[in-house]
């Protein structure tokens, strides 16, 4: 039991240092004609960068990414993910324990 509580101390303190998530996908438009496939016609295409993401409920919401910003939201978007991951190692250990208490 005593490791099991230790090894959820453990998953906690990885948790936080993935806490800065952000959850959705990140897509490219074009910056002149705003679309996915750009019509401009031009050589030179400035992309614009936006996360897309669905509210509480359900509800599709998209904000917009400076270029500088964009290496931070990739980040936070992997940070989502060990996020999920670490969600499901700490169910695990929760049903351990859990088990654990159970009287015969
Ligand atoms: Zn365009």
């Amino acid at each position: 039991m005593n490791a099991l509580l230790k090894k959820r101390e453990t998953l906690l303190r990885r948790m936080m240092a993935c806490s800065e998530f952000l959850r959705g996908s990140i897509t490219s438009v074009c910056s002149t004609c705003n679309r996915a496939a750009c019509i401009c016609g031009g050589k030179k295409i400035k992309k614009a960068y936006r996360l897309t993401y669905k509210d509480t409920e359900q509800k599709s919401r998209t904000v917009y990414i400076s270029r500088d910003q964009l290496p931070v939201a990739r980040g936070m978007l992997a940070n989502h993910a060990r996020m999920r991951k670490l969600t499901e190692e700490l169910f695990e250990i929760n049903i351990a324990i859990f088990k654990g208490k159970l009287k015969p």
